[in-house]
C-alpha cells in the first residue's frame, strides 16, 4: 500500500493506486452560510440534499431515489437524465423548483480531476456500467441533462468524492481531521497530502508558469496563485485504494475464493483490495467458502442446495447480523433457515466462524491501509508523533459488530507512532459535500 501510494503521485504513473487530485485545499472555517444542496451518487442510491448553515449550526433535508439495475447498467444519458428528474422532484417537494442554488455534486467514483467543478470518469466501479460515461467529464453531462429538462436550473460548483466529503464533514468539528474513509458498497480514502510531494500538480504548475511567461492563458492560475500565497500548502488527494493488487501484488494472500468472487463480477481483475474488503463483495467471499465447505462435505451433509448456488443471496447485512454477539446460536440457524440454508447447530458455528473470518481479514486488511497513510502523513512532516483524526462513512463501518474495533486495533499495532481518532461522519457526502460547495464558491467569487 505504501508504495503504491507513493507511486501514485508521480508524473508518469502506473501505480494501480491512481492517487487522484482532488482541487480541494482548504477546510472549512466556520463561516459558512446559506443554502446549498447536494447531490450524493453512492453504490446504491442516489440522495438529493439540502443544506442550510447558519451561525452555530446546519440543518439538512433529504430524500433518498433508488438506481435502477437497468439504469446503472444502461446508457449514460439515461442515467444523468435519471439523476436529473430525481433533482427536479426533490426541488418540487422543498418548494425551491425556481431558485439557482449552488450545488455540490458527489460522484464516489474516480475521476480525473483538472478544477474542482471538472472531472472525467476515470471507470465504473462497484455495481455501475452505463455507456458512453467513461473518459466524460461528469458534470458536464449531468449539466447537460438539466438543460435536457429544461425546467430546473442549478450552479454545480464542485464535483466531490465521498471520501472527501466525509473528510470535510468531520474537519467541520475537529481541526485535527485529515483523512476520510468510507467502508460502504466499496471501499476508499482521501488525506491531505503536501502540495509539493504531488509530481502531477506541480508539473501541471511549473509547465503554466512557463505558458504564462509566453503570455498565453493561464489554465490553472488559482492552483498558482494559492501557492504562492503560502497559505495553501496541502491538498486534498482521492488515493482510490480500492484497486490494490490490480498488478497482482495481492496475490499472495488472495484466496481461491477471492478470485471466484472476482471471476464472477463485472470487473473482472480491477479493485481487488475493494472486492476483499467491502460491502459489495463480503457476503459474497463467505458463500463461496461455504460452498466449497459443503463440496468437501464438512457442511449442510455435504448438500450443495440451488440456494447456496446463488449468487448474492448472502448479504453482508447477514454478516453483522450472524457476529452479533448478543445472538444465541438458534437464531443464526434461523437466520440461515429464512435464507433457505438449513442446517444444524453445528453447521451454525461453523458459518459463523466463516463470516467472523472474512469480516476480520477485511478491518484489517483496510486497517494496514490506514497504517500506511498516517505513518505517510507523519513522515512528510518529520514527526516522531502524530496525532489525527479520521472522518468515516459507510454502512459496513458503521453497522458491523466488529469492523470499527479491528480496524482501530489493527492501525494501533502497525503505527504505533500515530494515534488516530476516529470518527464516524454524520451525513458527509450531504454537509460535507455542503461545505466544500460553499469555500469552492467563496474562493471562486473573490
Ligand atoms: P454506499 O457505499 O453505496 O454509499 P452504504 O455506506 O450504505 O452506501 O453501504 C451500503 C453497503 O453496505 C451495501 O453494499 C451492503 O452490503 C452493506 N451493508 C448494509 N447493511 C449492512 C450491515 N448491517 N452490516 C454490514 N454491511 C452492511
Ligand atoms: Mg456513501
Amino acid at each position: 500500500m505504501r508504495s503504491g501510494l507513493d507511486a501514485g503521485l508521480r508524473s508518469k504513473s502506473s501505480s494501480t493506486i491512481k492517487m487522484l487530485p482532488s482541487f480541494v485545499y482548504l477546510t472549512p472555517d466556520g463561516t459558512e452560510r446559506g443554502k446549498y444542496l447536494a447531490l450524493d451518487l453512492g453504490g446504491t442510491n442516489f440522495r438529493a440534499l439540502l443544506v442550510r448553515f447558519k451561525k452555530q449550526t446546519s440543518r439538512l433535508y433529504h430524500k433518498i431515489y433508488t438506481i435502477p439495475l437497468e439504469i446503472m447498467q444502461g446508457t449514460g444519458e439515461e442515467l444523468f437524465d435519471h439523476l436529473a428528474q430525481c433533482v427536479c422532484d426533490f426541488l418540487d417537494y422543498m418548494g425551491l423548483k425556481n431558485t439557482r442554488l449552488p450545488a455540490g455534486f458527489t460522484f464516489s467514483f474516480p475521476c480525473e480531476q483538472s478544477a474542482i467543478d471538472t472531472g472525467t470518469l476515470v471507470a465504473w466501479t462497484k455495481g455501475f456500467k452505463a455507456t458512453d460515461s467513461e473518459g466524460h467529464d461528469v458534470v458536464s453531462m449531468l449539466r447537460e441533462a438539466i438543460k435536457r429538462r429544461n425546467d430546473i436550473d442549478l450552479d454545480i460548483v464542485a464535483l466531490i468524492n465521498d471520501t472527501v466529503g466525509t473528510m470535510m464533514s468531520c474537519a467541520h468539528e475537529d481541526q485535527r481531521c485529515e483523512i476520510g474513509m468510507i467502508a460502504g458498497t466499496g471501499t476508499n480514502l482521501c488525506y491531505m497530502e503536501e502540495l509539493k510531494n504531488i509530481e502531477k500538480i506541480e508539473q501541471r504548475a511549473t509547465k503554466t508558469e512557463e505558458k504564462t511567461q509566453k503570455g498565453e492563458k493561464n489554465e490553472n492560475a488559482g492552483a498558482e496563485k494559492n501557492k504562492k500565497d503560502g497559505e495553501m500548502q496541502k491538498m486534498c488527494i482521492n488515493t482510490e485504494w480500492g484497486g490494490l493488487g490490480d498488478d497482482g501484488c495481492l496475490d499472495d494472500i488472495i484466496t481461491l475464493y477471492d478470485t471466484e468472487v472476482d471471476q464472477n463480477s463485472i470487473n473482472q481483475g480491477k479493485q481487488r483490495f475493494e472486492k476483499m474488503t467491502s460491502g459489495m463483495y463480503l457476503g459474497e467471499v463467505v458463500r463461496q467458502v461455504l460452498l466449497d465447505l459443503t463440496r468437501r462435505g464438512l457442511l449442510f451433509k455435504g448438500h450443495v442446495s440451488e440456494t447456496l448456488k446463488t449468487p448474492g443471496i448472502f448479504e453482508t447485512k447477514y454478516l453483522s447480523q450472524i457476529e452479533s454477539d448478543r445472538l444465541a446460536l438458534l437464531q443464526v440457524r434461523s437466520i440461515l433457515q429464512q435464507l433457505g440454508l438449513h442446517g444444524t447447530c453445528h453447521d451454525s458455528i461453523i458459518v459463523k466462524h466463516v463470516c467472523l473470518v472474512v469480516s476480520r481479514r477485511a478491518a484489517q486488511l483496510c486497517g494496514a491501509g490506514m497504517a500506511a497513510v498516517v505513518d505517510k502523513i507523519r513522515e512528510n512532516r518529520g514527526l516522531d508523533h502524530l496525532d489525527i483524526a479520521v472522518g468515516v462513512d459507510g454502512s459496513l463501518y458503521k453497522l458491523h459488530p466488529h469492523f470499527s474495533q479491528v480496524l482501530k486495533e489493527t492501525v494501533r499495532v502497525m503505527a504505533p507512532q500515530c494515534d488516530v481518532t476516529f470518527q464516524p461522519s454524520e451525513e458527509g457526502s450531504g454537509k460535507g459535500a455542503a461545505l466544500i460547495a460553499a469555500v469552492a464558491r467563496r474562493k471562486r467569487d473573490v
